[in-house]
C-alpha cells in the first residue's frame, strides 16, 4: 500500500477466492489491532466474528461471485482483542494479475454514527429553529396585523382631523364676518350716537329757550289776573271770581311745568352751576318746613323733623331747598289723610355723608318701579296721576341735582306701607370742586 492508502481515514483490505488477505492499509489495521504485516498474512474470515463469518459465507461472497460487486453491508469485524467492530463495507471482485481478487473498503459503524448522530442533532436543531422561527413568524404576524389596524385607525383619525380642521377654519371664516360687520355696526352706531347727542343738544337748547319764552306771557296772565281780582278794572262778581280762581290755578299748574322743563333742560344743557358752601343742615329744613306746613295741615298730615344738631354739609343752598320741597310734595300728594311724613338727618355711620330722609305712611311705590321713576315724565299711576297734579319731572331733576352735588337720591318704599327717600350729600370737608356740568 502506498502512503496516500495507509493515510486514508478509511479501511482499505484486499483478498483472494480463497480468503486470503493480500492487502491491507495501516487505518484498518490500527482499527482491528493489527500491524500491516500481520494483517497481510492472514486470512479475512479470521477478521470476522462468529456472526459476521456466516453472514459473509451465505450472502456477501455468494453476492460478489455473482455480481461482481456489493454495497453498503453492514460487517460486525473482530479486534485482535475480541470486541466487536461494526463496520461498513463496500467490496468489488475482479481480476487481477490472473487471480480474482475482492478490493473493500470499509468505514467504521461508530464513526458514520458519530455523523448520523450530529446530522440528527443539526436536523433536530434545524427544526428546533424551524419550530421557533414558525413561532416568531406567527408573532410577528400578529404584530403586523395590530400594526395593520392601529394603522387603519390613525388614518381614520387623521380623516377626522383634516374634516375638523376644515370646520374650525370655516368657523373662523364666519367670525371674521361676523367681527367685521360688527366693526363696521359699532362704527354706524358711533355715527348714530354722535347725531343723537347733536339732537339731544339741540332739543335742550330748543326747551330751555320755548320754555323762557312761555314764563313771560304766563307771568303777565298772572299778574293781570291778580289786577281784575283785586277789583282794579271794576267790580268782580263772585261767579267771575270763581272763574279767576280757576284761571289763576291753571296758570300756576301750568308755570311749575314749565319751570320743570326749564331746570330739566338745563342740567341737561350742562348749563346749571352749583355754589357748594357749608350747609347746617338744621337750618335749610327749618326754611323749608314753613313752606310746606300749612299744606300738610289742610291735608290732615302730621310732619315731623329731627335733626341731628350741628350736622354740615357741602352744598348748594337753592338746590338742597328744591329738592327737600319736592320730594315733601311728593310725599303731602302721595300719603292718605291722617298720615305722617318725617324728615330725619343724620351723619352715615362712615362720616363721609350727611342723609337727609323723608319718609312717608303713604301709598308706596311698587318694586319694580323703584328705578324708573328717576326717569323723566314717569309717573306710577297715570289714575293717580290725572287725579294728582305733576309732570313726572321732580324726581328725575332732584336726582340730577343732588349727582351735580357730589350725592345721590335713593328709594326705599313697600306699597301700602310708604317710602322714604333718601338725600345723600357729602360732609363739610370732604368738600371738592364741583364742575358745572352735571
Ligand atoms: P310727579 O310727582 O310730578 O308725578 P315725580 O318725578 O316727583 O313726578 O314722581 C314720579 C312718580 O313717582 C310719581 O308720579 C309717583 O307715582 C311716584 N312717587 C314719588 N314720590 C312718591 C311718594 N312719596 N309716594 C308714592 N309714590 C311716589
Amino acid at each position: 500500500m502506498n502512503a496516500l492508502m495507509n493515510a486514508l481515514p478509511c479501511g482499505i483490505l484486499t483478498f483472494r477466492d480463497d480468503g486470503c488477505i493480500v492487502d491491507g492499509n495501516q487505518t484498518l489495521a490500527e482499527w482491528l489491532g493489527y500491524s500491516v504485516s500481520a494483517l497481510g498474512a492472514m486470512h479475512v474470515e479470521k477478521l470476522l466474528t462468529v456472526a459476521g463469518r456466516i453472514f459473509f459465507q451465505t450472502h456477501l461472497f455468494p453476492m460478489l461471485r455473482l455480481q461482481g460487486r456489493a454495497e453498503e453491508i453492514f460487517l460486525l469485524l473482530r479486534h485482535s482483542d475480541g470486541s466487536d467492530v461494526g463496520a461498513i463495507v463496500n467490496a468489488a471482485r475482479s481480476e487481477r494479475d490472473g487471480a480474482w481478487v475482492t478490493d473493500c473498503v470499509f468505514i467504521q459503524v461508530r464513526e458514520r454514527r458519530k455523523y448520523e448522530d450530529e446530522l440528527l442533532r443539526a436536523r433536530r436543531e434545524a427544526e428546533g429553529a424551524n419550530a421557533a422561527l414558525a413561532a416568531r413568524s406567527r408573532e410577528l404576524e400578529s404584530v403586523n396585523s395590530k400594526l395593520r389596524e392601529q394603522t387603519l385607525e390613525l388614518e381614520l383619525q387623521q380623516q377626522q382631523l383634516e374634516e375638523q380642521t376644515t370646520e374650525l377654519e370655516a368657523q373662523s371664516e364666519a367670525l371674521r364676518t361676523i367681527n367685521e360687520d360688527l366693526l363696521q355696526r359699532s362704527e354706524e352706531l358711533e355715527a348714530a350716537r354722535e347725531v343723537a347727542d347733536h339732537a339731544n343738544h339741540a332739543k335742550s337748547q330748543f326747551l330751555a329757550t320755548m320754555s323762557h319764552e312761555l314764563r313771560t306771557p304766563l307771568n303777565a296772565i298772572g299778574g293781570y289776573v291778580d289786577l281784575i281780582s283785586l277789583g282794579i278794572h271794576g267790580p268782580v262778581t263772585a261767579e267771575q271770581m270763581q272763574a279767576l280762581e280757576r284761571v289763576t290755578r291753571s296758570q300756576r299748574h301750568l308755570l311749575r311745568l314749565i319751570n320743570d322743563v326749564l331746570n330739566l333742560a338745563r342740567i341737561e344743557a350742562g348749563r346749571l352751576d352749583y355754589r357748594i358752601d357749608p350747609l347746617l343742615m338744621q337750618e335749610v329744613i327749618a326754611s323749608v318746613v314753613p313752606m310746606i306746613e300749612p299744606q300738610m295741615a289742610s291735608a290732615q298730615l302730621t310732619l315731623e323733623s329731627r335733626v341731628e344738631p350741628g350736622l354740615e354739609a357741602a352744598a348748594d343752598r337753592d338746590k338742597v331747598q328744591q329738592v327737600l320741597i319736592n320730594l315733601l310734595t311728593n310725599a303731602l300728594k302721595f300719603t292718605p289723610a291722617g298720615g305722617h311724613v318725617t324728615i330725619r338727618a343724620r351723619l352715615d355711620p362712615a362720616g363721609r355723608h350727611v342723609l337727609t330722609q323723608i319718609g312717608d305712611t303713604g301709598i308706596g311705590i311698587p318694586a319694580d318701579k323703584l328705578t324708573s321713576i328717576f326717569d323723566p315724565f314717569v309717573q306710577v299711576d297715570s289714575r293717580h296721576a290725572r287725579t294728582i297734579e305733576g309732570s313726572g319731572l321732580g324726581l328725575s331733576i332732584s336726582r340730577d341735582l343732588a349727582r351735580g352735588m357730589r350725592g345721590d337720591l335713593t328709594v326705599d318704599s313697600t306699597p301700602g306701607v310708604g317710602s322714604t327717600f333718601t338725600l345723600r350729600l357729602p360732609v363739610n370737608g370732604t368738600r371738592t370742586r364741583i364742575p358745572p356740568t352735571r
